[in-house]
């Protein structure tokens, strides 16, 4: 078998070692100095003025560890860079701010995470456009498409919808247009699916979900996929146009997005999330295939109306995700024939947990409606698609006839 590189659990693995780890430690050390000191002052000066590479000079733009986790992600991603921040949101809004104007569009997709939505609000009082649209059609894109538009932003797989975009002609029509397109990374991860493959410049993912995977510590990070051209970009500051145009983006995203924005990652979370991705490959593998096993044990079952899941051939976007995803994920929703029957259902079950959050070891579940889109109103949910009876499971990595079994009992009653 002639392989170009080893496969990702390899890779993933065995990341820490294409930099130098210090004193022979197999794993990089939690580096957790907030100042960094030099034996030369002509070496100081050159850390700020860039002569002196792989230097740090205040923890808030980074640290050997935070870096450590960068390289890692960007090799995960297959990109030329990353930047860490201290939360997926924190990635975002950095990516936001930094990347747009007042006066620019901003093209999104309708069905995307809540914070996500309402940052989009902040976007706006500050004199950014957003149109938001359904993006599992590319042509809703197009016709939304103005001479001020300079990103086009969608997720992978909706939350708690499970629509799955049109990736492959957003891309395009964002190529065609030298529009910036990015794209949230979060519940496909890039073990199943790389934003660069449909020509997106950016992939963030929110570090807090399936990639450190076990829900201790939150991160976000933005990776520079390599593909877009920066100096058609109108938005990177005279400072950052310097150099390799290839890195003109990373800089900006760091500078501004993290020197000036402040949302850094502490090496203590960065050591957590870089040990949990170690298994990154192996989780999603049982995650998604325990996903597939109750999403079609749920479809056949008297008490269930309607299961999203990607990976179901009566789901919308089945085709699409097929075509760009090497599984469907953990996420799915499903909703009740009788609403009364939700909540003692849910309270039966034994091994899910009723929880917030998502991307755990633990399979998750949570009634959307009554809970994280109750703030939203009624209006906000019939546009989601968020129905009262809707539940979320965020399928963890239990044996799958334990998970089947416990659903099977709960739903019984
Ligand atoms: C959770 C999530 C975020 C936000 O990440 P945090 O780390 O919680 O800030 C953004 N996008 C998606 C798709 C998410 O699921």
């Amino acid at each position: 078998m002639s392989r170009d590189k080893p496969g990702l659990a390899t890779r993933i693995v065995h990341a820490d070692r294409h930099f130098g780890v210090e004193h022979n430690a197999i794993r990089k050390p939690i580096h957790n100095s907030v100042q960094y000191s030099f034996d030369k002052v002509e070496d100081l000066i050159g850390v700020f003025q860039g002569t002196v590479k792989n230097a740090f000079n205040y923890s808030r733009t980074g640290t050997p560890t935070t870096a450590a986790l960068e390289a890692k992600l960007t090799q995960l991603e297959e990109g030329v860079g990353s930047v860490c921040y201290a939360s997926g949101m924190g990635a975002i809004s950095a990516t936001l701010l930094t990347m747009l104007k007042a006066g620019d569009q901003l093209i999104s997709g309708r069905y995307v995470f809540a914070g996500t939505n309402s940052l989009f609000g902040t976007m706006r009082d500050l004199g950014i456009e957003v149109a938001m649209v359904d993006t599992c059609n590319a042509a809703n894109v197009e016709a939304a498409l103005k001479p001020n538009t300079r990103m086009v932003f969608v997720e992978t797989i909706a939350n708690p919808g499970t629509e799955v975009p049109d990736l492959g002609a957003i891309g395009e029509l964002c190529a065609r247009h030298g529009i910036l397109f990015v794209i949230d990374n979060t519940i496909t991860s890039p073990a199943l699916f790389l934003p660069r493959r449909v020509k997106a410049g950016l992939s963030i993912n929110s570090l807090s979900k399936t990639i450190s995977g076990h829900g201790v510590a939150l991160g976000g990070v933005v990776t520079d996929t390599g593909v877009f051209d920066w100096q058609t970009h109108p938005n990177i500051s005279h400072d950052y146009r310097k150099g390799d145009p290839r890195l003109w983006g990373l800089q900006q995203l760091r500078k501004k997005g993290l020197r000036d924005m402040g949302a850094s990652l502490s090496s203590d979370s960065a050591s957590q999330i870089g040990i949990g991705a170690e298994t990154l490959a192996l989780r999603i593998k049982q995650s998604s295939s325990n996903a597939m096993a109750l999403a079609k044990f749920l479809q056949g079952h008297p008490a269930v109306k309607r299961v999203n899941y990607p990976g179901l051939e009566s789901h919308p976007q089945y085709a699409l995700a097929r075509e760009h995803f090497s599984a469907a994920s953990w996420l799915l929703s499903f909703e009740f024939k009788d609403l009364p029957e939700m909540l003692p259902a849910m309270n039966r079950l034994q091994i899910a947990s009723r929880a917030t959050g998502m991307g755990d070891t633990r399979t998750l579940v949570i009634p959307v409606a009554p809970s994280i889109y109750y703030e939203a109103g009624p209006e906000a949910r019939a546009l989601m698609n968020v129905t009262d009876g809707l539940v979320r499971v965020s399928v963890g990595i239990e044996e799958v006839d334990d998970l089947l079994d416990d659903f099977d009992q709960a739903l019984r009653g």
